[in-house]
This record gives C-alpha cells, sequence and structure tokens, in this order.
C-alpha cells in the first residue's frame, strides 16, 4: 500500500524573480560563518582570530561522517571565533571574518582528480556541499552508501515548488553547461538506467533550455510535471517521477533511486573543474516588504541585513523575515544571522502578510487528511499528541511527516499543525530513545 500519494495543493506561485538575471554582490564589510549549516556533527574550527585567510581556504573540518567541512568565503582577517545563536535556537561557533574588499582566491586550490565513486565521494566532502535545495544534509554521504552501484534512476530535484523561490530556476537557466557536464560525469560513474530531471511545468523556460541541452543525451529525461505543491518533497517527486513508494524508514535507493537537488548537482561539477569549494549561494530575495525583489549570489555568512541594503533595503516596515520560502520557511530573530549553506531565499514581509489568522477548533472538515501527501491524518495526531499517547503517535506515522504545510494551508479552523508536529516527532524520539534504554 502506498503510504503518499499525489494530493498536494495550489498555491500562488509568486515566481516575481523568474527573469531577473542573478546580481553578484560585492564582499560584506563582515561575514559569519557557523560550523554548523548542515544536518550532523559540527565541523571543529581550524582557525584563530588575527589569521589571514583567502577564498576558499579551510576554516573548520569536518568531525566525523555525517558532516562538512566549512570554508573561508571572502579574503581577509578573522576577528573571532564565537557562538551565535542560530535561527532554532541552538547556538554553535561562527567564524568572524573581515573582509580586505579582495576576494582573493586561496592558492591551496585545486580541482580533484575523479575517475571513480570514491574519488567523487570524497570530492563532494572536501567541496563542503550540503543538500542545497533546503535539507542541508552533507552531500557526500549519499555517494558512499553501500551499494549505490543498485541506482537504477539518477533523478534530478529541479520542481522548486516553493512560492517565491526562484534561485534553482536561475541555476537551470545560467549554469546550463555545469548540468550537462555533471550529468555525463554522474552517468558515467553511476550507470544508472534512466536520468530524469523532474520540474514543475511553471517554468516554460528553464524546461526549454534543459530540454534543448539534453536533446542529443541518450537516457536524460525532463520530466514535465503539475505545479503542485509540495512536488518537490523527496518522496513525492520519486513517486511522481517513477512511480517507486520508499517505505517508512527507507532510503530511496531501497527502491532504485539516487535523487540530488538540480543546484547541488551544479554546485558539484563548479568544484570538479574549478577546485574552488562552496562558498557562495544564489539566494532569491522577495517578500512584500523588500524594495527591489532580485536574485543575488552572496558570499555564504554575509548578514541579511546587508543583502536586503543590497536589494534596495525595505520599501516597508518588514514584520516576518524568513529563510527559505512561505510553506516551509523559518522565521528568522533578527537581521544579523547570516547566509547559510542551504539558503535559497529570504522573504521579508510587512504585517499584512505577517499575522497568521487566529486558531479555532477543528471542523473535522477532513481537508487536510485528504490533502497530505503523506496520507497523514492531523486531527487524529492532534488529539494523540495532547493526550501525550506516543504510542498512537508513533501508530499514526506521524514521523512520516515532511513539514510540508500543506495541511494548515488547507485548514479553515487556522491549525497550527506544522509546529504540533514538528513538536510530537521530537518528543516521540525522545520517547522511543528511552523505551530503547530501559530495555
Ligand atoms: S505538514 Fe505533514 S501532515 Fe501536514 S500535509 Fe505536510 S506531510 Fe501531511
Ligand atoms: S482541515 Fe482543519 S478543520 Fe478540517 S479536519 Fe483538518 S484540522 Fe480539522
Amino acid at each position: 500500500m502506498a503510504l503518499f500519494g499525489l494530493p498536494g495543493v495550489h498555491v500562488p506561485h509568486r515566481k516575481n524573480t523568474a527573469d531577473s538575471e542573478t546580481v553578484l554582490m560585492p564582499p560584506p564589510e563582515t561575514v559569519v560563518i557557523p560550523v554548523v549549516m548542515h544536518i550532523g556533527a559540527p565541523a571543529k574550527p581550524t582557525v584563530k582570530a588575527g589569521e589571514v585567510v583567502a577564498v576558499g581556504q579551510p576554516i573548520a573540518e569536518a568531525d566525523g561522517f555525517i558532516s562538512a567541512p566549512v570554508h573561508a568565503t571572502v579574503s581577509g582577517k578573522v576577528q573571532k571565533v564565537e557562538d551565535i545563536v542560530l535561527s532554532n535556537g541552538s547556538s554553535a561557533p561562527a567564524v568572524f571574518i573581515r573582509s580586505d574588499g579582495e576576494m582573493r582566491r586561496w592558492e591551496g586550490l585545486t580541482p580533484p582528480t575523479v575517475e571513480t565513486l570514491d574519488d567523487l565521494a570524497k570530492a563532494i566532502r572536501d567541496s563542503g556541499i550540503v543538500g542545497l535545495g533546503g535539507a542541508g544534509f552533507p552531500t557526500s554521504v549519499k555517494f558512499t552508501i553501500k551499494d549505490i552501484e543498485r541506482a537504477e534512476y539518477l533523478l534530478i530535484n529541479a520542481a522548486e515548488c516553493e512560492p517565491y523561490i526562484t534561485s534553482d530556476t536561475r541555476t537551470m537557466l545560467d549554469d546550463t553547461g555545469l548540468l550537462v557536464r555533471g550529468i555525463e560525469l554522474l552517468k558515467k560513474l553511476l550507470l544508472p538506467k534512466k536520468v530524469i530531471f523532474g520540474i514543475e511545468r511553471n517554468k516554460p523556460k528553464a524546461i526549454s533550455k534543459l530540454k534543448q541541452a539534453f536533446a542529443g543525451g541518450e537516457g536524460v529525461t525532463v520530466k514535465t510535471l503539475p505545479s503542485m505543491y509540495p512536488q518537490g518533497g523527496e518522496k513525492v517527486l520519486i513517486y511522481n517521477t517513477t512511480g517507486r513508494v520508499v517505505p517508512q524508514g527507507k532510503l530511496p535507493l531501497d527502491v532504485g533511486v539516487v535523487i540530488i537537488n538540480v543546484t547541488t548537482l551544479a554546485a558539484i561539477q563548479s568544484y570538479i573543474e574549478t577546485g574552488m569549494p562552496l562558498v557562495s549561494k544564489v539566494v532569491t530575495v522577495d517578500g512584500s516588504a523588500v524594495a527591489k525583489p532580485m536574485n543575488v549570489r552572496v558570499p555564504i555568512g554575509t548578514p541579511l541585513a546587508d543583502v536586503f541594503e543590497f536589494c534596495g533595503g525595505f520599501k516597508s516596515e518588514p514584520f516576518k523575515v524568513l529563510y527559505g520560502g512561505p510553506m516551509m520557511g523559518t522565521t528568522v530573530p533578527n537581521l544579523d544571522v547570516p547566509i547559510l549553506k542551504n539558503t535559497n531565499a529570504i522573504l521579508a514581509f510587512d504585517v499584512h502578510d505577517s499575522i497568521a489568522p487566529e486558531e479555532t477548533p477543528c471542523l473535522r472538515c477532513g481537508s487536510c487528511v485528504g490533502r497530505c501527501p503523506m496520507r497523514l491524518n492531523p486531527p487524529a495526531i492532534a488529539k494523540a499528541y495532547s493526550q501525550k499517547d506516543f504510542d498512537a503517535l508513533g501508530k499514526l506515522k506521524v514521523d512520516l511527516c515532511m513539514e510540508c504545510g500543506v495541511c494548515a494551508y488547507v485548514c479553515p479552523a487556522n491549525q497550527q499543525m506544522v509546529q504540533r508536529h514538528k513538536l510530537a516527532k521530537a518528543e516521540l524520539r525522545t520517547y522511543k530513545q528511552a523505551k530503547e534504554a530501559k530495555n
């Protein structure tokens, strides 16, 4: 039985910046680079205050299998290494670098030699690349999974289904050559039977450019999909492009799929060709409070305040500022927080677009159940969570919730499901760990 299907929801696209060519932002006065911008163990800082660094130089080393190194994103002097509070409320060391404005490349940069899958995994690890579609999972881990040669499908996630965000679209339009060469390399190393680009049909220019670029490419399909949020959810995209269901607790590779975000693919190929690790990001800057919405290439670690200023500042008082899109993005506490490796958009909204309507009692209308792409039952989860019934939460498979926000979007009672599900998942994890420790 499929654990999820196709429902989802039509959301306003608001891809206002799709045609705005990416503008290169000059280095800010200071970058603040956290050592944890990924899922897994924080990297360990390797520089101290007073050291002079150049762009691409390692400043923190990966600490464990699921971790990623961090590199200087501007040239200049390390001011300090100090804990900062991240947007999720946790704290972690960050390297503060005062830019000298020169953007000098580090002399130690050399393109890697990639002839085998092991070479590829090592190169990706050295590059510091993490899932750039939002998750931030260290990408090298995907290429070190046992039996990766089983992959029948190489699936490129180009759906970009969140409203407003167009940074992946810009990658497809501006870096098509990197994508073509990246696919050639992955085809040679992984030997998949099929390569599929999964892309929503609201990106006609990117679709046409990809189709043209891969016209002679054997085994590469550009699959146009309905613009139906959350088309880019990993399991949703796998199902909608291959018909395969990733069972609970299993990986895409268990159903023969390796899936990678389109901008991540371009970043990998860029590193292989230049030796320059992940030091900058294309970020969509938009929202009702932003004076000049646009796409900008920004050094990682640039404070949000500098990025908004570069985009003409605010035309109205920003009331709510998000990392990411309006469906899955997270609110930032202030504008001092930096652009992270997996930041694909920053959105600032005025008060009219920021106040959530008041939550009222559930009407039992069933809309959320019918629209959930994972076939979950939010009202039942709410009941189990209010009773702290963790066995029931387990049976209701709350841990399958991908926090897409579709249920909350369609709810006429304005129920705050996503926050509740995040808490329920965290508490269920703790409950299971405590239970295992007892046994
Ligand atoms: S947030 Fe979770 S429960 Fe709600 S629609 Fe998405 S997957 Fe389903
Ligand atoms: S959509 Fe809202 S009101 Fe309707 S059943 Fe779900 S939680 Fe209740």
